[in-house]
């Protein structure tokens, strides 16, 4: 910056005073513009030192990032006693769950609530109710301070987390993809699966006709960012991938950002295939999701507020209805 600031007053400086001379015929503009150049050339040394050192430092402050990551605690050992799970049926309950990330305040308060094997769950609240939270403990990131969750009837804590998490399966807003092909990403779900397999899970996402439509498809390199497919397709790869590894339990992220209608209604349908006979938790931000949900749970400030289906909390006229009434009916219709 301070570089760039120098070499424009220089370039100002000689062309002023240059043009002063010029005119009273002491020199011609060719001379200007040669001195001009020799000056450029005199100072794209001192440029590159600055570059360099800007470089230097993004490096070193990269660098403490990096320790700071290494600094981090490693999550908790597991319980010696903690097992591995076989087959899951999926149902779970929250135990009067208390939790909180610093010493006060309670992000969650006194949660009880229960899903039985393939329910779905809606979770609706305003930001930082603590729905991204509740399902944090479910997958065991955080343990709660207080109560208990189980899942078929066993703690949670008791399970081992690998165990765990192999039965859950995330479709969240911005999925990760990683720079692969497509059926490299897709197979992410489950790492022994056939092309096959794979073609399958991506045909019951609805993701199958916009792979083949690509040039290269099933073959098309993606980008680590996921640049060259669009958010809507990332979702199906997404879904894709969470078909083919066969969880009993999801947790799904509905997008806020809007995707065009043709692609909304194939996530739509790849989601009900995906959820049919699976427990799964859906943040919520759509109507048409909230409506279909064999439970929506109600949270504001890290307290279970309300529960029950769309028209009980509709008839309850609590939170919900004013939520409904309000802005939800307004943003998800
Ligand atoms: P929601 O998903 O409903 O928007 P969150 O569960 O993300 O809400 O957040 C609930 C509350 O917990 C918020 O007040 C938020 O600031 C706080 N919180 C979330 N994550 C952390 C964290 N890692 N450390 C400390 N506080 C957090």
């Amino acid at each position: 910056k301070l570089m760039n600031g120098l070499n424009n007053l220089s370039f100002a400086i000689v062309a002023g005073i240059g043009g002063i001379m010029a005119i009273q015929g002491h020199i011609t503009i060719g001379v200007i513009i040669i001195f001009e150049s020799y000056a450029r050339q005199f100072t794209r040394p001192l440029n590159d030192l600055a570059n360099q050192w800007n470089t230097l430092l993004s490096a070193i402050a990269g660098a403490e990032r990096v320790f700071e990551v290494l600094d981090e605690e490693v999550e908790a050992k597991d319980e010696g006693a903690a097992v591995a799970l076989k087959s899951v049926e999926g149902a779970v309950t929250f135990n009067n769950v208390s939790f909180s990330y610093e010493k006060d305040g309670d992000t969650l308060d006194g949660i009880s609530f229960e899903a039985k094997p393939g329910e779905m769950i809606a979770l609706v609240g305003p930001t930082g109710a603590g729905k991204t939270t509740l399902i944090q403990l479910l997958s065991r990131f955080y343990d709660p301070n207080s109560g208990t969750i189980t899942l078929d009837g066993r703690n949670i804590s008791s399970i081992r987390r690998e165990s765990l998490r192999a039965q859950m399966a995330f479709v969240l807003q911005d999925s990760f993809l990683f720079q692969g092909t497509i059926r490299e990403n897709i197979r992410f779900g489950r790492l022994d699966a056939t092309d096959a397999e794979v073609e399958e899970a991506a045909k019951l996402a609805n993701a199958h006709s916009f792979i083949v439509r690509m040039k290269d498809g099933y073959d098309k390199m993606l980008k680590p960012d996921g640049s060259g497919i669009s958010q809507g397709q990332k979702q199906l790869l997404a879904i894709a991938r969470a078909i083919l590894a066969n969880p009993s339990m999801l947790v799904l992220d509905e997008a806020t950002s809007s995707i065009d209608t043709v692609t909304e209604i194939k996530i739509q349908e790849g989601l009900q295939r995906l959820m049919k006979g699976r427990t799964s938790f859906v943040i919520a931000h759509r109507l048409n999701t909230i409506r279909s949900a064999d439970r929506i749970l109600v949270l504001k400030d890290g307290r279970l507020l309300e529960q029950g289906s769309h028209d009980e909390l509709l008839k309850q006229g609590g939170f919900y209805s004013e939520l409904y009434h309000g802005q939800l009916k307004r943003a998800a219709m």
